[in-house]
């Protein structure tokens, strides 16, 4: 099926599944199998073997995940950091240098800060929303540039159009994190990245019942990855790729939902005398809203907002709401919350989360798909 033809709701659910599926199934089966027979191959990584991530249960995944993200290519692997750790060390090579945004997911700043240096490759960080520093940064072994479509906690979008003209005019590769923002609001491949990474364990299964992740681009660079994570070996098994597929039909009917959410939530909390300061680039208030709004078609479902209060006070807000889980993690289809200096960037010391803007009060909503009057209700409830 060719993805020019068809909207993305349809993509959702027909890309890459085979026509007719093996007798008469309705849904892509599970092949359980970890081998399959030689049919007279030419070399290693034309065997088909789970390792190698080409059974049919991974293809149809790559193809769909492809179709999805607009991308020749993509590979699915075991998390997302699965997918950053690899895509960063196949196409960074040793002694290449990385420009990277300073703040980053806790796992991707800790992989690049405590093990990108030691294997041999270089990093620098940077703020996205200043070209200039950042053209100061490039220097003759900068093989790329690495941002987060949207950050967390404080929801920014970096300045894409620039970042994508230094890239073109200097030959630098682009890769950038699309978790939060997910291929139903924003395709960076046809925006002009190279390179886009997703923890499909949030948005893409959308049920906080996988760990996965998924790499997509050219054929050469999702080549590479596939090359290396073959001998890596940390690939998706058949159940999961399996789950990860029937989560993603849903995709574009549940990116509605946390959209609205989201959207309706960081309005009512912005008129609330508890509430200092809500970020939401949906709102006109934030800083990137302009940008997001020409270049998304939806802001997602994490918001973050300042409680006038305590610590104290912002956690026992916390213990009073009732639909709300306190847990790390977003994308699934039940609203969870976080104060993330004790959770997501705990790790960061207290003069980086000061320098960044992570204050102690800062609560963040990962909205779920629930109705948004009786999300609203729950946090005024609870607000008092
Ligand atoms: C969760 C997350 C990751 C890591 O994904 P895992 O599936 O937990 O390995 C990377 N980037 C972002 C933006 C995330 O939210």
């Amino acid at each position: 099926m060719s993805a020019g033809d068809f909207h993305f709701d349809t993509l959702l659910v027909h890309a890459g599944e085979p026509r007719p599926r093996p007798e008469g199934a309705i849904t892509q089966p599970i092949y359980q199998s970890s081998t399959y027979t030689y049919a007279g191959h030419g070399d290693y990584d034309s065997l088909r073997y789970l390792r190698l991530s080409n059974s049919p249960n991974h293809t149809c995944l790559a193809e769909k995940i492809a179709a999805l993200e607009a991308a020749p290519a993509a590979l699915v692997t075991a998390s997302g950091m699965g997918a950053i750790s690899t895509a960063l060390l196949s196409l960074v090579g040793e002694g290449e240098h990385l420009i990277s945004q300073d703040i980053l997911y806790g796992g991707t700043y800790h992989f690049l800060h405590q093990y990108f240096p030691k294997l041999g490759r270089k990093v620098s960080f940077c703020g996205m929303h200043d070209l200039e520093a950042l053209e100061k940064q490039i220097r003759p072994e900068t093989k790329g540039i690495y941002i987060e479509s949207i950050s967390n906690p404080l929801l920014q979008i970096p300045d894409l159009d620039g970042i994508i003209q230094i890239a073109k005019r200097k030959g630098l590769l682009t890769f950038i994190d699309n978790t939060f923002a997910s291929p139903f609001n924003f395709q960076p491949i046809p925006y002009g990245f190279d390179v886009v990474l997703h923890s499909a364990t949030k948005y893409l299964n959308g049920h906080s019942d996988v760990s996965a992740g998924a790499i997509a681009g050219s054929e050469a660079h999702v080549g590479q990855a596939i090359r290396f994570q073959n001998t890596l070996g940390g690939i998706l098994d058949p159940n999961s790729c399996f789950l990860l597929n029937r989560g993603l039909k849903t995709l574009g009917v549940r990116m509605r939902a946390h959209n609205q959410n989201a959207q309706g939530l960081a309005e009512t909390l912005a008129e609330h005398r508890k509430v200092e300061k809500v970020y939401y680039p949906g709102l006109p208030s934030h800083p990137d809203h302009a940008r997001g709004k020409k270049l998304f078609r939806g802001f997602g479902g994490v918001l973050s907002f300042e409680f006038r209060g305590t610590p104290a006070d912002a956690d026992e807000f916390l213990g009073r709401l009732r639909l709300p889980s306190l847990a790390p993690s977003l994308g699934g289809v039940e609203t969870l919350i976080t104060r993330p200096v004790t959770t997501s960037h705990s790790i960061l010391p207290l003069s980086e989360r000061e320098r960044l803007g992570i204050r102690e009060n800062l609560v963040r909503v990962a909205c779920g798909i629930e109705d948004t009057d009786d999300l609203r209700a729950d946090f005024l409830q609870a607000l008092g």
